[in-house]
């Protein structure tokens, strides 16, 4: 850029210089000489400064090289033109000597080249304080005032030139003091470079924020046409950001379409999306508005970061972690399954002696606290080790499943059964009045007794001898509340086998003899 505005005012230099040498010499051929120097001060005038716009503008990019190129084809030609004119006559047609009284003034008649070079001039010139306008009222605040300088330049060009052009219309001199105004215009350059460090923040700014970022940073104007890419972007999509720069994003980013299609037209967004390159990338996209100083969108800045990785790492944690709680959830099954194991009994499936102490602890415990009675009924069959004896282990083994599956049939949900000795079965009734213990055992004792068993050639019909006690009536703890129930229990044995005794029932001699 510094070098553009350098060139610049070479070429004003080269002009105004050779103007000067031109007032000064006093033969015609000398005149003619310096004229033709001036003119190569002229042609280079226009683009060097309209480059110049173009980057301080950073619009040089939306410009491809082969534009650039033929920005300068015409100062070639014309300059060409200039000292072959004598064969073409296409710059002008005649020159001569006006006398004035200070001064002898060279004049000419224009041929069509002249009038091209007009055109092309102010055409470079609007086209740079255009530029210079737009970019005046958007962007940063310094980049503002850069561009005001620079239009402030150009505009002067501008009006400079065209007063002396008219004037030279209506006159037909060849004086040209435009240059004058050209060198004023680079005095408002030189002051902007040194009020406003032209060359200094924004480039460094541009570079660090925008260039060297990782993620891709895409600049979008109204009509979804990219008007700034980085490299970032430029390296993900596989394109040159000169080559992308001013095409439709919809062709550069025609791997997103499928999934961008409902975002083209969203002003605000933030959003996953998946892309396909040679391999389907996970992308972090945000789209966000860029307004202006009225708050009304001019673009939209896409910004977006590969996650493809992360992604990745984030499945594979998934899949770890789905694993980990299918583990977990085995483990808690055995651990479940371990534990049945630990307090049930295999041959009747009821609960173990084991598990039947810590039920009844709590149980008692709940029972004191909520001041409800707890009853506990101890079973246990009559003559069974003559029924192994008659029928076999295995009958004798039938016999206790079955009187198991009966004892589940005649209790609540809220009871526990258990399997307390070889023959011997209890029943934790908790929140139960005796009668209502005594009518369930009962009817137990009397499904039971109904039961007949063929073995070899007899039947057999086993019995159950049945004790019961209450908490808190006739004991107050686990130990001798089973206690209680086993005295119970064996004081319907001597009375008979096959039926109900209550604790309660058992005279004291008796109950204390047993103690
Ligand atoms: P009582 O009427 O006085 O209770 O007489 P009983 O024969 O039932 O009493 P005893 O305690 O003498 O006999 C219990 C028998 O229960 C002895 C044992 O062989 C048998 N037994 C204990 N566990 C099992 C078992 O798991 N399977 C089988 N088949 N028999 C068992
Ligand atoms: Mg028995
Ligand atoms: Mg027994």
């Amino acid at each position: 850029m510094v070098m553009l505005l350098f060139l610049h005012m070479v070429a004003l230099v080269i002009w105004s210089g050779a103007n000067a040498a031109r007032w000064a010499s006093a033969s015609l051929a000398g005149q003619f000489f310096w004229l033709r120097i001036s003119m190569l001060g002229t042609l280079l005038i226009q683009p060097t400064l309209l480059i110049f716009a173009l980057q301080l503008t950073r619009n040089s990019r939306s410009i491809s090289s082969s534009s650039l190129i033929l920005l300068w084809v015409f100062p070639l030609l014309g300059l060409l033109a200039v000292w072959t004119n004598d064969a073409h006559h296409l710059v002008y047609h005649s020159l001569g000597f006006r006398l004035n009284r200070e001064w002898s003034e060279l004049v000419w008649t224009p041929g069509p080249l002249v009038w091209m070079e007009l055109v092309y001039r102010y055409s470079l010139l609007l086209a740079t304080i255009f530029l210079l306008h737009q970019s005046s009222h958007h962007g940063s605040a310094l980049l503002r005032e850069q561009s005001n300088t620079a239009f402030l330049g150009a505009t002067l060009s501008f009006f400079g030139d065209a007063s002396l052009s008219i004037a030279y219309l209506i006159s037909g001199t060849i004086f040209d003091a435009s240059p004058i105004i050209y060198t004023l215009a680079g005095v408002v350059y030189y002051l902007g470079i040194i009020r406003n460090r032209m060359f200094d923040l924004i480039p460094v700014a541009h570079t660090t924020l925008i260039q060297s970022m990782n993620d891709g940073v895409i600049v979008l104007d109204l009509h979804n046409r990219i008007v700034e890419i980085n490299p970032a972007a430029g390296n993900f999509l596989g394109i040159k950001p000169e080559e992308a720069i001013g095409q439709p994003a919809q062709s550069v980013l025609f791997n997103w379409n499928e999934t961008t299609q409902p975002f083209w037209g969203v002003w605000n967004k933030r959003t996953e999306i998946i892309v396909s390159q040679t391999m389907p990338r996970h992308l972090d996209l945000i789209i966000t508005p860029l307004l202006d100083e009225k708050n009304r969108p001019f673009g939209r800045l896409l910004v977006f970061r590969d996650i493809t990785e992360r992604k990745k790492n984030e499945a594979a944690l998934r899949i770890a972690n789905h694993k980990l709680q299918e583990q977990l959830k085995e483990i808690t099954r055995l651990r479940d399954q371990l534990r049945e194991l630990a307090i049930r009994d295999p041959l009747t499936n009821l609960y173990n002696r084991r598990y039947l102490q810590e039920v009844l602890d709590q149980e008692l415990a709940r029972a004191h606290r909520a001041q409800y009675p707890v009853c506990l009924i101890m079973i246990d069959i009559d003559h069974f080790k003559h029924v192994n004896d008659i029928c076999g282990h295995k009958v004798g083994d039938e016999v206790l499943q079955f009187l198991a599956s009966q004892i589940a049939l005649h209790i609540r949900r809220s009871d526990t059964p258990c399997r307390y000795g070889g023959e011997e079965f209890l029943i934790v009734m908790p929140n139960v009045s005796i009668e209502t213990a005594h009518q369930r055992a009962e009817k137990l004792r009397v499904t039971f007794a109904s039961h007949r068993w063929p073995c070899s050639n007899l039947t057999i019909i086993p019995t159950i001898s049945i004790g019961i006690a209450i908490f808190p009536f006739d004991a107050t703890d686990p130990e001798q509340l089973i206690d209680a129930a086993d005295r119970a229990m064996y004081a319907a044995k001597r009375a008979g086998r096959n039926r109900i005794t209550l604790y309660s029932q058992l005279d004291q001699t008796q109950s204390a003899f047993l103690q």
